[in-house]
């Protein structure tokens, strides 16, 4: 039996799913640039075109008349994209140039593809949808099989590199029990309707996810965002048998989050934009946000955004949460998101170099515009001024950075704050504690940071683990020095939405957790179930552990999990 494998992955949909691998039929290759027809030919390969897309786009439109919901609206979708007129007008016009029906699909839906490419963000994710239409037309013109689900009799875990749109809405959820894709995003098809059929499923797992062969044993973990290969057998069981419990307790529990024993613990979202944190407000669980991360509103600006533009994108996500708690960073633009306008130099080690706050050196106004952008975007969205906001700034190492970062946060009204992310500001919390109002501890750079590890390693699970002791005694120094200077304590990296690991948090000290909003149910219904005295003792004991498993097992233990 081969060593279990991990490989990281954008989590999507919570829960667990084990079972072999899958993979969807293969997309059909596409026809060489050369091929020509003779003008004879051309009235008749037009109607071979028009005849395959019919056959196609009827077949999609009975598929949504067995479907319900969101499977049948996005099936219908994809039907009427099959008998667009633009780009079978566009094809027609190749097949006139003497192209055959199956290059003049493919050469006109391609060029749909480059704009919504170059339109980038939500546009960029449906090109899935353009492409799958294309494939299904050139399979029906060659007299192939559909390319799409395989089909299976048990169980499995569905792999691919993106799933169209018209796969995923008709996947049966018993028999396909987990998702996996090499692309895609958290808002493509993929994961809108992985979402609606509570497939547990991970997204944009890269290029290694080919490394998994059809028949091995996968384990998918939609919170944690990892996929397993071989998992021993005793841990796969476990892992599912536990998130059956917990689906039963989530559905049962309601908010706002607190201990067994009454312990207030707030659960806020981590979001991206507008539509997040009003996806996130609509879950009813968030009681606010508690990580924007505004980088992501403006990876395809090409210029600094104006403050005016900016205030108009904060508005949005204040707009979700008029009266709640919000927690805004500033630009965390570099290493694995880099801005056009703010990164502008190549770097040999992106992650230790001019990232996050330390933009500001070399980009004098860049931060200051995005204050004056949050304090206009306040406005915008007529949120009071008793109700404060929340900013933080991402990579602070020092206290004179974190000085300067608070004194030009309360020059304007905001409330200062810092992510504790980068080791040297867990060893210095207690000063940062004298200059900032509150600390959010983000679990992913800090667990690179101290372990030396690249996040974005396939290879590196094992390091980039924040169950590793020493990033919990990082954790562990930030929040003794909260509580000895009365500074909250947050965390906003990826270990606040796994429920086992929040009780450790919660029990070293942190006040607030915040995660993508679909995994905070989970964590809710989870700290519901134990006590602070529990939780202290789960703190204590991943404390003392001397490595993660030995921590995650030991947690276990004291939990009665
Ligand atoms: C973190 O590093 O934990 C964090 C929350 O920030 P990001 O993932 O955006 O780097
Ligand atoms: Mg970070």
């Amino acid at each position: 039996m081969s060593e279990p494998e991990v490989h990281k992955a954008t989590a999507v949909v919570p829960g667990v799913g084990y079972g072999p691998a899958v993979w969807v039929h293969p997309r059909p290759e596409l026809p060489t640039a050369d091929a020509r027809i003779p003008d004879t030919d051309i009235e008749l390969e037009t109607d071979r075109m028009k005849t395959a897309a019919k056959t196609v786009a009827d077949r999609l439109a009975a598929r949504s008349e067995k479907a319900t919901g969101n499977a049948a609206e996005v099936l219908l979708a994809t039907s009427k994209l099959t008998m667009d007129r633009g780009w079978q007008r566009a094809a027609a016009k190749a097949i006139k140039q003497s192209k055959p029906a199956e290059l003049a699909v493919t050469e006109a839906i391609g060029k749909f593809v480059d704009m919504f490419k170059a339109a980038g963000g939500v546009m960029a994710e449906r090109t899935t949808d353009l492409e799958d239409i294309r494939d299904r037309i050139i399979a029906e013109l060659r007299g192939e099989d559909e390319p799409g689900l395989p089909v299976v009799t048990a169980p499995s875990i569905l792999l691919a590199d993106d799933l169209s749109p018209a796969d995923t809405a008709t996947l049966d959820p018993a028999l396909f029990v987990g998702l996996a894709t090499e692309l895609g995003g958290p808002t493509s098809h993929t994961a809108i309707i992985a979402r609606q059929l509570g497939v547990p499923c991970v997204v944009a797992a890269g290029p290694n996810l080919r490394d998994i062969a059809a028949g091995q044993q996968v384990l998918i973990d939609g919170s944690l965002g990892t996929i397993t290969v071989n998992p021993a057998k005793d841990v796969a069981a476990e892992a599912v048998a536990q998130a059956q419990r917990m689906a039963e307790k989530i559905a049962e529990w309601k908010g706002p989050g607190r201990t067994k024993d009454g312990l207030r613990v707030q659960l806020l979202a981590n979001v991206g934009d507008g539509d997040a944190a009003r996806i996130a407000a609509e879950g009813n669980v968030a009681e606010g946000i508690g990580l924007f991360r505004t980088e992501l509103a403006f990876l395809s600006a090409q210029h600094e955004p104006t403050v005016d533009e900016q205030a108009e994108v904060y508005a949005k996500v204040f707009r979700a949460f008029p009266e709640g708690k919000i927690v805004v960073r500033t630009l965390d633009a570099g290493s694995d998101k880099p801005l056009v306008f703010a990164n502008q130099e190549m770097e040999e080690n992106p992650a230790l170099g001019v990232r996050g706050l330390r933009i500001s050196q070399a980009h004098s106004g860049l931060m200051e515009h995005q204050l004056d952008a949050i304090v206009a975007a306040k406005k915008i969205a007529g949120r009071g001024d008793d109700v404060k906001t929340w900013v933080m700034a991402p990579m602070v190492a020092t206290l004179e950075e974190a000085a300067w970062f608070a004194s030009e946060c309360r020059e304007r009204g905001l409330t200062p704050g810092a992510m504790v992310e980068i080791p040297a500001a867990a060893l210095m919390s207690h000063d940062l504690m004298k200059v900032l109002d509150f600390v959010s501890i983000g679990t992913n750079d800090l667990t690179q940071y101290a372990m030396a590890a690249d996040r974005l390693s396939p290879h590196l699970a094992y390091l980039t683990d924040p169950w590793q002791p020493a990033v919990l005694r990082l954790i562990d120094m930030t929040c003794i020095s909260g509580a000895s200077n009365n500074v909250p304590v947050g965390v906003c990296g990826e270990a606040a939405a796994d429920p086992l690991l929040a009780c450790v948090l919660v029990g070293l000290g942190v006040n607030s957790l915040s995660a993508a909003s679909t995994a905070l149910a989970g964590v809710g219904a989870q700290l519901a179930e134990v006590t602070l005295a529990q939780c202290k003792e789960a703190a204590r004991v991943a404390l003392n552990s001397s490595t993660s498993e030995k921590a995650r097992d030991g947690v276990r233990r004291v939990l009665n999990l």
